[in-house]
């Protein structure tokens, strides 16, 4: 795909990874050197082989967007205005010190949105930032979409950012639960070019199986697809497991002395027979033996759950037994199962294993975890009074209002801070409440090295870029303000945190570095990596290599990688953890009562949805991507609108406990009966926000409906996969 460049003579071409999504494609960027050309996949790139998706122009658009905000700006009576960048990181870090001065460190806090964790600078020097606020009050949009995966490679594997890959490439059974990678081209999972990967499954003989409460874009193309009750895929996963430890079907394989907790497993699951889960399922019990004995008898297995197992009450043992699954089948840890990435950068030993309720939030008492908390909690810290209450915000590439539960309390509850800043581009939903906003430059306008999504690649590659233009203001990478507003704090902090000189003279050494300079370090350094079942150095590797390599390195498929992998203190995956296993009472209680429905109010299920052109909140200010029909619109059953007297396209009312939204209709029998879905990400063009292409077709906020008091009470995370809710024609708004 590429689009039309204006004719121009010989443009120049710049090879960089898309870092717009996880998926990590390889771009080839027409340019005359001021303005983006052209853009199409770079066929040359060893994952991604050519494959781009609209959004790739996205990073032009946001580049020349005329609303992108290019210096710092503040707000006062009289409306906004630009202020120095001096100026603006002086009052920032002084505001900051002496709210946490007069009311303790934990009265700042800080919400780092999705993109922080594909931008290069703010991986590398956000964290130290947030170290010297010396606040316990970290959000981020991890627990509205990923807290689980990282709950279960904590407990399982000892780190909770060694997250097992599905080696999609080599598979002969790929089980999907709760996602659609061919939109998503893998989430948790960097796969781009999804649609070419499950042909070749399919040409291979494999088998494509989707369990879903919608026929997704991937369900369409599935072998078999089997709708589900939002929320209830842990009940399935313990049913498949069940059948699979009962029938003789299990198996560790290689794997045998590095597993721990089998028969502590059997007897958990030993209450989840088909028979009793398939009526809170909505799939028979014939069809749920069929589907473990399917995925137990392949050569090759891998099941692989995501945004519908995470996102929803028992989303840390959803994932748990999803993992599960792939190690008793003996699936793990083998080509074609689900495998450990080899990152070129391994970041695994520079970050913290994780922790689990080390603190508290302070008003519903909800355990942190990871070093964060659940965001669900954050307007309830900001609105209610006492002590401990915060009172000051810092957010980074992050629009809360539209993208966490409840959005609408959290928007009323930004009004009352005594100070927010936001590092941001736009003046969006949420920053608009800021007193200060410090952008910072642009995809294009740094270096980029993926610290993150490599290890969750389905393909072992590295690839590095320069900044393609230098920009034409006075700009500052998010790396140059997260370092200046680092050392204002350090500088002005009255009590210091006790480091040892040695860490202390390491980050101070650390932070000397560009980010360019600290990945050529990285590189250089290792990772000592497994390969081939040989401990080796895996040499060569520097940005003066990758510069030279522009269409990226190939370091190969995925390889097996246990026990010298794994963290725990007896190199042995924990396959039943206590905490786990615990909660499998409360996952019990939903075979009590087979009923889906809470109330008759609300007598439906509300679920999200993706689409191949959206990027959460962030990328509808994108004119290219705004084209076409409107996205925001509420699927419904035919069944469940003849009911309701509903007609498809009309104007309908969707409510929930906490609110009330109105959306077009669109009637498909890709929905199960008895649940609706709205994607994520609207809700725009709201008074004082500066994003006039998003303001022309603003859709509705499903965060205005979701309900912040809806969490997965283990990890934290949002349920957002099973809201309940009602819709009626013309509905006024609650
Ligand atoms: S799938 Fe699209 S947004 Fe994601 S990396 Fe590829 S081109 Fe970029």
């Amino acid at each position: 795909m590429t689009n039309d460049p204006a004719p121009q003579t010989s443009p120049q071409l710049h090879y960089r990874s898309c870092n717009l999504c996880e998926a990590m494609c390889g771009l080839v960027i027409a340019h005359d050197g001021r303005h983006v050309l052209g853009i199409r996949g770079d066929e040359d790139d060893p994952l991604s082989q050519g494959h781009l998706c609209p959004k790739a122009f996205g990073l032009r658009d946001v580049y020349e967007d005329p609303d992108r905000l290019r210096t710092p700006i503040r707000r006062t009576k009289q409306g906004w205005e630009a202020v120095s960048w001096d100026s603006a990181l002086d009052e920032t870090s002084e505001r900051l010190l002496a709210i946490a001065r007069q009311h303790g460190p934990n009265s700042v806090a800080v919400y780092q949105g999705n993109p922080s964790v594909h931008n290069l600078g703010t991986m590398l020097f956000a964290p130290t930032f947030v170290r010297a606020l010396g606040t316990r009050n970290r959000f981020s949009a991890s627990s509205v979409d990923q807290l689980p995966h990282h709950f279960v490679s904590y407990f399982l594997f000892g780190h909770q950012l060694l997250l097992p890959v599905p080696d999609v490439d080599r598979s002969d059974h790929l089980l999907v639960l709760g996602a659609n990678p061919l939109v998503s081209n893998g989430s948790m999972m960097s796969a781009p070019g999804m649609r070419r990967r499950l042909a070749a499954l399919r040409q291979r003989g494999g088998k494509l199986i989707v369990v879903d409460p919608r026929r997704s874009e991937t369900a369409a193309k599935a072998d078999a697809h089997h709708f589900i009750q939002p929320g209830r895929d842990a009940l399935l996963l313990a049913a498949l497991i069940h059948r699979v430890l009962s029938t003789g079907g299990a198996t560790l394989g290689r794997l045998g002395p590095h597993v721990t907790g089998l028969e502590t497993l059997r007897a958990a699951v030993a209450r989840f027979s088909a028979d009793r889960v398939a009526a809170a399922v909505g799939i028979d019990a014939a069809t749920i033996e069929a589907m473990a004995d399917a995925f137990a008898a392949a050569p090759t297995a891998v099941c692989y759950g995501r945004l519908g197992v995470c996102t929803a009450e028992f989303g840390a043992v959803g994932i748990w037994l999803v993992t599960a699954l792939n190690v008793i089948t003996g699936n793990f840890d083998r080509a074609g199962g689900m495998m450990f990435a080899s990152p070129a950068i391994d970041v695994l030993g520079q970050t913290g294993r994780g922790g689990h309720d080390r603190w508290r939030s302070r008003v519903r008492q909800l355990p942190e975890f990871g070093g964060e908390l659940p965001v669900a909690a954050l307007a309830e810290e900001i609105d209610t009074p006492g002590e401990g209450q915060i009172r000051a915000l810092v957010t980074s590439a992050g629009n809360p209002v539209l993208s966490t539960p409840n959005g609408r309390r959290l928007e009323a509850a930004l009004g009352g801070l005594s100070f927010m800043v936001a590092i941001d581009i736009y003046r969006n939903e949420t920053t608009r409440h800021a007193n200060l906003i410090l952008p910072p430059k642009t995809g294009l306008e740094v270096p980029h090295y993926d610290l993150i999504f490599h290890a969750l690649a389905v393909r072992n590659t590295a690839r590095f870029a320069d900044p393609l233009f230098d920009g034409d203001h006075d700009g500052r990478t998010d790396a140059q303000i997260f370092r200046a507003l680092t050392r204002r704090l350090q500088k002005g902090a009255t009590t210091r945190r006790r480091r040892s000189p040695l860490a202390r003279a390491q980050q101070a050494a650390q932070q000397a570095l560009t980010p360019t300079q600290q990945v050529d370090l990285a590189l250089r350094r290792g990772p000592v990596g497994l390969w081939g079942g040989r401990l080796l150095q895996r040499d060569g590797l520097s940005v003066a290599a990758l510069r030279a390599a522009p269409h990226g390195v190939d370091l190969g498929p995925l390889q097996a990688q246990i026990p010298g992998r794994l963290f725990t203190s007896d190199q042995c995956i924990q396959l039943a953890p206590n905490v786990l296993v615990a909660d499998l009472d409360r996952l019990a209680a939903l075979l009590v009562s087979t009923d889906v429905v809470d109330t008759p109010t609300f007598d439906l299920r509300l679920i999200g949805r993706r689409a191949l052109a959206d990027n959460n909140s962030w990328l509808h200010n994108a004119p290219t991507l705004m084209a076409g029909r409107p996205r925001c619109t509420l699927h419904m059953h035919p069944d469940d609108a003849s009911a309701r007297g509903l007609l498809d396209g009309e104007l309908v009312g969707l409510r929930s406990r906490i609110g009330a939204v109105q959306a077009p209709l669109h009637v498909t029998d890709a929905m199960m009966r008895g649940v609706v879905s709205l994607p994520h990400g609207w809700g725009h063009g709201r008074s004082g926000t500066q994003l006039q292409v998003a303001a022309q077709r603003p859709g509705v906020s499903v965060n205005d409906v979701t309900d912040g008091a809806l969490l997965d009470t283990l990890s934290g995370n949002a349920a957002l996969s099973g809201v309940p809710v009602a819709v009626t024609s013309a509905a006024p708004l609650a």
